[in-house]
């Protein structure tokens, strides 16, 4: 009653700010520097924004709006409310992700629409000095408490001239066993605008060079089963719009229009700008804005591991191999073992369980593969139809939490519908009452996960190691595909790339005959430091105890897995990459070339004191490694060279 009486009162005060603000057509938001700003306008009824830094245009005149089945929110609409700016600034902790503890410091502005004289929808934009996040909420219109959103007109227009990085979304239900799309394309490095890649658009997130004036970082973050995933659609006039999933993913099933209860917001579209790639790498914007949606049910443990088949193939989930992995993992001071494919049939339920407890007896924990389907593909790798159903899956983790499982890996999703989100969902809370982290493969782009799902671990949604395994092409091209990534994959998630294989050839016996390894055991070190997530099961094999260099050996003894800050140095998506990471008060600066040439580089080291002994893992023109010890200088500074397919990586207290 109470609430009733308060209502037209609350009216009153809208309708007078709204009056104040009709005439408002184009309204400004900066970030704290000032450099950062985006410019809302409704000329002719269309709501649109535009970013600018320092004065540059980095996206011109964009579109906004959502069209619904309660109404089309794309046009015809009026500014008619804007809220005063407000400044956010937060500090918060996620040992998970590349930063463990983010600040985030962003100007706030809420844009009221109406249409026909009604309040329809707000767009709210957070603007810090490297970011531009927005999303929409869609008001409640009378009794009308929910709505379909059919479309969204949200784009993003780049200047004529702008390159593009972007990761083409496969066709759906094609590919093996009809498992795609899942994100396990390659990005084409500098491709002129004006396509749509393979005709189905491309996958979050997509890095765009704006000529010498800079970059632009496109993702979306925040989505959880209250909405689809989306993807970006190529139009023409470097127009670039956010795109709903396929109509015939997932089987067909599911509608591609994602449903909200009202009042109802979508997910965050996210927009890092740079006239560097610094903010590109050094961004948390995909967990900045979003919010725990439960606690941890314990402290999770993350950490190394090892796993048979990227190396051995299917047939080494089998006990024995299994048990030798165990030993592995125990000798190198890691934390697990990724039991993949095929265990139920191979391997059983009773005979996991005493792998399980011979495990513990080594300080080693568990990580079993599952299937996610299901109806949504024909993968046909066991175990099967567990993880899909509610009853199936709580009674299989609590088998699993009885036997000290530590994780899952859950594969070949079906699509970004928002059916399939709630399956995300679902799982993951699930294992959270259970204890157990999840890693999902052949997978969505886990956008914002981290934080949202404090079990969840880290994603494929990356044409990762396994591609390494199955085609010598891919070994070829193996350092071109890894400088894209810390630029464009990495550093909007956590990504369980698998890789850091020692081994020459990819084969139990490390011998010619398999797809042969082009990079340098540097490289391979690198890699470790370059690719982030908190789980990493790398493609090392036993036989690496005695056949692999035994300071390359070492030093994946002791890379963490877990950063507490990341700098960029240098590099370009799709030649080199060089950064910085830092645990505790260890830093490891890694590099990589994929250029024929060979790359020389002073790197300023303003991390450590002169003096400083510092460990050098370096590569001569042969690609054969060295460890050697260096102590730095007067200016802080290191003169590097990386071979094509090499690596460097620095490593000091
Ligand atoms: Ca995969």
């Amino acid at each position: 009653m109470m609430i009733r009486m308060m209502k037209p009162i609350l009216c009153l005060c809208l309708s007078l700010f709204v009056g104040m603000q009709a005439s408002a057509r184009e309204v400004e938001l900066r970030s704290p520097d000032g450099k950062l700003c985006v410019t809302v306008d409704d000329t002719d009824g269309n709501p649109t924004y535009r970013v600018d830094y320092d004065g540059v245009a980095f996206l011109d005149k964009s579109p906004l709006g959502l069209d619904t089945n309660i109404g089309d929110f794309t046009r015809g609409l009026t500014l008619t409310g804007v809220s005063e700016p407000t400044t956010l600034d937060e500090t918060y902790e996620l040992k998970t992700i590349k930063n463990s503890h983010p600040r985030y410091v962003a100007n706030v502005q809420t844009y009221t629409f109406s249409k026909e004289g009604t309040p329809v929808c707000d767009v709210v934009f957070q603007v810090s000095n490297r970011d531009v996040a927005f999303k929409y909420r869609v008001l409640r219109r009378g009794e009308t408490l929910s709505c379909v959103v059919n479309r969204e007109a949200t784009g993003f227009a780049f200047p004529v001239g702008t390159t593009t990085f972007l990761c083409p979304e496969m066709g759906p239900m094609t590919g093996f066993a009809r498992t795609a799309p899942s994100y396990e394309t390659h990005y084409t490095p500098d491709d002129t605008m004006g396509k749509n890649g393979w005709g189905n658009g491309y996958t979050f997130p997509g890095l765009f060079r704006n000529g010498d004036r800079g970059w632009v970082l496109l993702s979306e973050t925040g989505v959880t089963s209250a909405y689809c995933g989306s993807r970006l659609l190529g139009q023409a006039d470097g127009l670039y719009t956010v795109g709903y999933p396929t109509e015939a993913s997932n089987n067909g099933n599911g509608t591609v229009a994602p449903g909200i209860s009202l009042p109802g917001e979508t997910p965050w579209r996210t927009i890092t700008v740079g006239t560097t790639l610094q903010p590109i790498v050094e961004t948390t914007i995909a967990t900045d804005v979003v919010r725990p949606l439960y606690e941890p049910s314990q402290d999770y443990r993350y950490g190394s591991g090892s796993w048979s088949w990227i190396i051995a193939g299917d047939a080494s989930t089998n006990f024995d191999t299994q048990k030798q992995y165990v030993d592995f993992s125990a000798a190198m001071g890691y934390q697990s073992v990724l039991v993949d494919a095929l265990w139920d049939t191979q391997i059983g339920r009773d005979k996991i369980e005493e792998l399980a407890r011979y495990a513990s007896t080594k300080g080693v924990a568990l990580y079993l593969w599952y299937n996610s389907n299901g109806y949504w593909n024909d993968a046909p790798q066991g175990p099967r139809n567990i993880m899909n159903n509610t009853i199936a899956r709580r009674r299989e983790m609590k088998w699993m939490q009885r036997i000290g499982i530590r994780g899952i890996k859950v594969d070949f999703f079906g699509g970004d519908k928002q059916e399939m989100m709630k399956l995300y969902e679902d799982i993951l809370a699930d294992a959270n009452d259970y204890g157990i982290l999840v890693i999902f493969h052949g997978c969505t782009l886990p956008r914002g996960w981290e934080r949202m799902y404090p079990n969840f671990a880290s994603a494929e949604a990356v044409r990762a190691s396994e591609n390494l395994n199955f085609s010598q092409e891919e070994c070829d091209r193996e350092a071109t595909s890894a400088t894209l990534l810390p630029f464009i994959r990495n550093t909007v998630a956590s990504m369980d790339f698998g890789g850091s294989a020692l081994n020459r050839y990819y084969n139990a016996k490390n011998e010619p005959g398999g797809r042969q390894r082009k990079t340098s055991d540097v490289f391979a070190l690198a890699t470790a430091v370059l690719f982030q997530s908190p789980v990493q099961h790398f493609a090392l094999a036993p036989n690496n105890l005695t056949d692999a260099p035994s300071w390359a050996m070492d030093f994946m003894k002791e890379v963490p897995t877990l950063w507490d800050e990341v700098k960029f140095i240098d590099g370009y998506p799709g030649k080199y990459v060089v950064l910085a990471r830092r645990h505790g008060t260890k830093w490891y600066v890694a590099g990589i070339n994929a250029q024929a040439e060979p790359l020389k580089l002073t790197v300023s080291l303003p991390m450590w004191q002169p003096g400083q002994e510092l460990r050098l893992y370096s590569d001569d023109k042969e690609l054969q490694g060295s460890l050697s010890v260096k102590k730095l200088g007067k200016k802080q500074e290191l003169k590097l060279t990386i071979p094509c397919n090499g690596g460097v990586v620095i490593a000091g207290q």
